[in-house]
């Protein structure tokens, strides 16, 4: 008899209480699917909404509980219109990725038929790559909500970019085992280090320590890749890469990029791992012009819950999460392929549920 794992599942603001939900839905069929029992769910009210109402931004115990749990799923958090006395938008999501040093940033980005591809390339038909984004140091550690900007009256801020051995040897090893899976599954697996090692110090210090990784991964084949360069080469040939790994800025930047290479928002799915914790979401916001009218494309939400069944593999041990988390890769792929999942946000008739309700069907 297999453990029962838990989820914590914050559902949060606007769209994400809905994709949320749609994923979860996807989530148990597959589980099912293969014959594990149920993954256990405890909700945690967070959000904006969860603030105008209460005055705090996640139930008192929410962290802990958040951090107890197996995985975390997250719908979206924030809505312009509710903000914090300091004008800043309501983001408990961005502690929890601190407190659980969630260093881990994965961002697939895969080209499925019959959904838009932006390039008239038809190579871009094959794009299926992964952005793997530092996501608690780079130049990120002194963002506005960090409170760590050097703000030298109204003359002058300067911002630091800090790049640590630690989190880097951790994130390489990361990125060289996403490769070797990645390879396992017949795909190049690759890995690009993606910097500006000509021009940083910070960025010469993280492509070193890449080399040093690198040593214990020797079958792993590897590439380098300025960061400007890289933005070319996303729009030149994306279908020549497949893991690449950068900084929280640049991978800030160039996942939006890569995403808008292959759909929008609704499709960017997105994991955040860290040495004990694993935190899933769509990459998307909350997105306030489209919530409650069954519009949103559920499908980056799915997606995520597939990259979350995936991590309860390795997590648990239980080889079965491996081939529910396949069940809704396949189900999707198919969908688009069958031109059975056409979602309104890419000029379809299918809103929220007519999509999550296809992709079940399609887990059969
Ligand atoms: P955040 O700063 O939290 O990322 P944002 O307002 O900048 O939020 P999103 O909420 O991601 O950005 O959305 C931007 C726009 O993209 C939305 O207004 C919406 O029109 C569209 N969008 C985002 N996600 C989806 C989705 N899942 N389905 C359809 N459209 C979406």
């Amino acid at each position: 008899m297999s453990k029962t794992l838990k989820i914590a599942l914050i559902r949060g603001d606007g769209i994400g209480v809905d994709v949320a939900e749609a994923a979860m839905a996807v989530v148990d069929v597959a589980t099912r699917a293969v014959g594990l029992p149920d993954l256990v769910r405890d909700d945690i009210a967070a959000g904006a909404g969860y603030f105008a109402k209460t005055g705090r931004d996640i139930e008192s115990d929410g962290e802990d509980r958040a951090g107890a749990a197996d995985a975390i799923f997250l719908g979206a958090i924030g809505l312009p219109s509710i903000r914090a006395e300091d004008g800043t938008e309501i983001s408990p999501h961005l502690r929890l990725r601190d407190r659980f040093g969630l260093y881990a940033g994965v961002r697939p980005v895969k080209a499925y038929p019959n959904a838009p591809q932006r390039l008239a390339d038809p190579r871009a038909a094959g794009i299926d790559m992964i952005i793997l984004r530092e996501s608690t140091e780079g130049l990120f550690y002194s963002a506005a909500v960090h409170k760590r900007s050097e703000i030298i009256g109204d003359t002058e801020v300067r911002e630091t970019l800090r790049i640590s051995r630690a989190t880097s040897e951790k994130l390489f090893d990361f990125a060289f085992r996403l490769a070797e899976r990645r390879r396992e599954r017949g795909k190049s697996g690759m890995l690009t280090c993606v910097d500006k090692a000509n021009v940083f110090a910070s960025m010469a210090f993280f492509r070193k320590i890449f080399n040093e990784v690198a040593g214990k991964y020797p079958e792993i084949e590897v590439g380098y890749n300025y960061v400007d360069a890289m933005a070319l080469d996303l729009v030149r040939q994306p279908w020549a890469f497949d893991v690449m790994v950068m900084e929280n800025m640049f991978g800030d930047i160039l996942s939006d990029l890569a995403g808008g290479l292959v759909g929008g928002m609704g499709m960017a799915a997105c994991a955040e791992i860290g040495d004990e914790n694993g935190l899933f979401q769509p990459a998307h916001g909350s997105a306030p012009d489209i919530m409650g009218q069954d519009k949103a494309n559920p499908l980056a939400a799915i997606l995520s819950g597939g990259l979350m069944l995936d991590y309860l593999a390795e997590r648990s041990g239980i080889a079965g999460y491996t081939d529910a988390a396949l069940l809704v890769d396949r189900a999707v792929e198919r969908g688009f392929d069958a031109n059975r999942l056409r979602p309104m946000e890419f000029g379809g008739d299918m809103g929220t549920k007519a999509v999550t309700r296809e992709v079940i069907e399609q887990i059969g």
